[in-house]
């Protein structure tokens, strides 16, 4: 790349890189008034219009009076080189075509429109002739933006009302109608605006982070620090240098729940809101986002993974906050892990990352072991909070009647903080009110008819629901094997049914089950979760979600119900899930001045995981991991990778897998070794078979290499597809 010209005249040969899958950029020529190197343009293919980027010299290997023109350039500025790097590598690493990364790059509507006008709300000098709850919460919404504006959706959207009502007040000169044009520049962010006065230990912290951002150039800082002592306080400290030098800062969060907590934070300390990328914007504030970013008009993003894909002008730093998430393994489509992506990004930019977590994951540990990364540790919570007390529940040992999950050790702790007017939560990593439903007429379990998975019921939404697939029946009266009459019967606790439970037991305390799929939308859960804060709620009921970040300072009882649901399986990171997730959820308790307590529902106190929960072991339970996966030669010792076919049917999928696994020569010749292939961890999904080979190589092997060398030869028919799964999640 670095040979080629960095400007092509009309009529030039040029390589134009598409979004559609082909295996191949293509040649065509020059626009009329030629165009950059990185030019986002339009180009013909067959009888259609695509999006494409000038990727460099054409090869000229088509024939010369069939090349097309270039029909015209989109946007005013190229791609960066930078970014082409950063696409070829992370389309090498993952194997993914480059046609699909390109995709990941341009995932911004109406590249190439001009911008346009758009009406935008804020508050008049008008007064309403008539106050209701309506039209307070759009006055409330404005008042918070301090002099921001809004488009009529999202002010819909955020007051939760309907557009008369924004219309009514205009008519009133209550709010006042704008047109402005769209893509305006966010508003800027002041690093010296709201800094708070830091800890020592804090302070030091930030100075490590701001150090590393002042010596310029790339470098990755692991900042782990316990729930509550002030990570993001800290790192906050990081954006602020990166800002006051001019650069952009990227926020990553694993979870958009977290993110209206979150701009409420950057906005107490920068006095202004930072731009957003996720699922939950709108497409015309998408592409504003994306053009900002490229102009320099959006200094700071906190977005999802994607936002990694966006072409900024000029980053310095990106924060992957609770970098340990599984979340940020993106599972469908391009296959890449968000966290691994953001260090070789900001290696190509020359730009710093902080991976911040209170349980980081054995990767990262392992990397600041070996000196790859610099390690910073906050030890302390701040204030006067304390680390809660945590404790075993032997719940061999405790009297429980069929169908009850609450010990009576656990009830009494949870009558103890009601006495005291303190919060509880319950923890239960299960969506719906029980995994199972069976006749107790045939014994029949009711499965989903496309996937090889049982469905759950949802007594809320009065449905069984597949996990896997999303589909959904209404829940039946009679059993759909037998026919059998009211005979169906729930087995084994979800959420809903603990909270049932939980209300029976404590009939006068409010109980509050957070769970996503009781949410309608992100507001709705946004304002659950604010409501339980300010202590609207005595039992907190709570699946994954509660684990993640969310603060509830009256919260000092934390109940695990299951602690051992994550240690069945075979796969060898479950202990490394369970200790993260326990310690994580343990940390929601005691973040104010009241001391927390966890306690943990085991049928296994002595199993050496929940041992290292307990004692707070961390280093020692790290180290003991790290042996065990170095012993295995996994990941991060060893190098992975999964290889998924999945076909309608059944036959193909373990004819191709055999094929495979006879036909390794490419994998031995680096030392590789091939397992499989067996039955994929959800067999059927979709109504599609999958099976799964598993690879694994040492350290420093050539793997990609070799994979892509091993599959070219099977060419795959009918309905069969192949995903390749580099550093799968389980193994
Ligand atoms: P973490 O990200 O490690 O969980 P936070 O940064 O969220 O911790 O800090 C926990 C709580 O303590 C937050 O409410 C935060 O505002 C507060 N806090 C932390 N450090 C300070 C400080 N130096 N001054 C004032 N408040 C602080
Ligand atoms: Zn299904």
């Amino acid at each position: 790349m670095d040979n080629s010209p960095s400007h092509f005249a009309e009529n030039d040969l040029i390589g134009v890189l598409t979004t559609q899958p082909l295996d191949r950029v293509l040649d065509y020529r020059a626009p009329e008034g030629g165009c950059f190197l990185g030019a986002f343009v339009e180009v013909p293919l067959g009888p259609r219009k695509v999006l494409g980027v000038v990727w460099g010299p054409g090869r000229g290997d088509f024939d010369a009076a069939k090349i097309r023109q270039v029909l015209r350039v989109l946007e005013a500025a190229p791609m960066r080189d930078e970014m082409r790097t950063f696409l070829e590598r992370a389309g090498a690493y993952t194997l993914t075509p480059m046609s699909a990364m390109l995709r990941l790059a341009t995932r911004a509507p109406g590249l190439g429109d001009p911008p346009s006008m758009r009406k935008v709300y804020r508050l008049g000098t008008g007064r309403p002739d008539r106050e209701t709850d309506a039209r307070r919460r759009v006055i409330a919404v404005l008042q918070q933006l301090g002099g921001l504006s809004l488009t009529q959706r999202e002010l819909a959207e955020e007051a939760g009302v309907t557009p008369s009502v924004i219309k009514g007040l205009v008519k009133q000169g209550v709010l006042q109608e704008e047109d402005t044009a769209r893509d305006t520049p966010f508003p800027g962010l002041d690093p010296g605006y709201g800094g708070k006065d830091l800890t020592e230990d804090q302070h030091d912290a930030a100075a490590r982070l701001r150090a590393g951002i002042a010596a310029g150039g790339y470098g990755t800082t692991l900042l782990k620090g316990v729930t509550g002592s002030g990570k993001t306080e800290v790192y906050l400290e990081a954006v602020a240098e990166c800002l006051g030098r001019g650069r952009q800062a990227l926020v990553l969060l694993p979870e958009i729940a977290l993110t209206a907590e979150f701009l409420t934070r950057v906005q107490a300390r920068f006095g202004a809101r930072p731009a957003e990328w996720h699922s939950g914007v709108t497409m015309t504030e998408r592409r504003r986002v994306w053009r900002m970013v490229g102009q320099g008009g959006a200094q700071m993003v906190i977005g999802a993974r994607s936002a990694l894909f966006l072409p900024f002008r000029d980053l310095g730093l990106i924060v992957v906050d609770e970098e340990h998430d599984t979340s940020y393994k993106q599972e469908e489509g391009v296959l890449y892990n968000a966290r691994d992506m953001a260090v070789l990004r900001a290696s190509i930019l020359g730009a710093r990352v902080v991976l911040a977590s209170a349980t980081p994951s054995l990767e990262s540990w392992a990397n600041a072991e070996a000196g790859k990364y610099d390690r910073v540790d906050l030890t302390a919570r701040f204030g006067p909070a304390v680390l809660p007390e945590m404790r075993t529940i032997d719940m061999r040992a405790e009297k429980l009647p069929a169908a009850r999950w609450i010990s009576p050790t656990l009830q009494a702790a949870v009558t103890a903080r009601l006495e005291k007017g303190e919060q509880s939560l319950l923890f239960l990593n299960r969506r719906g009110y029980a995994p199972v439903t069976v006749c107790r007429a045939c014994g029949h379990q009711i499965g989903c008819d496309h996937c090889d998975a049982r469905m759950v019921e949802h007594r809320f939404l009065k449905r069984l629901v597949c996990h896997q697939c999303g589909e959904t029946r209404p829940m039946p009266t009679a059993c759909p094997h037998c026919q059998a009459e009211d005979r169906l019967a729930p087995v084994g606790p979800g959420v809903e049914r603990l909270a049932e439970e939980t209300q029976a037991l404590f009939p006068e305390a409010r109980v509050a089950t957070l769970s996503s799929d009781l949410f309608g939308s992100a507001r709705a859960l946004r304002e659950q979760i604010e409501a339980i804060a300010a202590g609207g709620a005595d039992i907190i009921i709570g699946t994954q979600l509660v684990a993640k970040g969310h603060n509830f300072p009256l919260l000092t009882l934390v109940g695990v119900i299951d602690a051992d649901l994550g240690l069945q399986g075979s796969d060898l990171r479950a202990a490394e899930r369970t200790f993260q997730l326990m310690r994580q959820v343990a940390g929601r308790a005691g973040r104010s001045e009241r001391k927390g307590l966890a306690l943990l529902q085991t049928c296994q106190p002595d199993h050496p995981v929940i041992r290292a929960i307990l004692s707070g072991d961390e280093e020692g339970f790290w180290q003991a991991e790290a042996a065990e996966r170095q012993a295995a030669g996994v990941p991060p010792y060893g190098r992975m990778a999964g290889i998924i076919l999945s076909s309608t049917e059944v036959q193909d999928v373990f004819d191709l897998g055999n094929a495979l696994a006879r036909h390794d020569g490419p994998l031995r010749r680096i030392g590789a070794q091939v397992f499989g292939p067996a039955p994929a961890p959800i067999a059927r999904v979709r109504g599609r078979h999958r099976v799964r080979l598993l690879v694994k190589a040492d350290k420093g092997a050539p793997l990609q290499q070799a994979l892509a060398d091993w599959i070219r030869p099977f060419p795959l028919k009918g309905q069969l597809r192949l995903a390749i799964d580099i550093d799968p999640q389980s193994f």
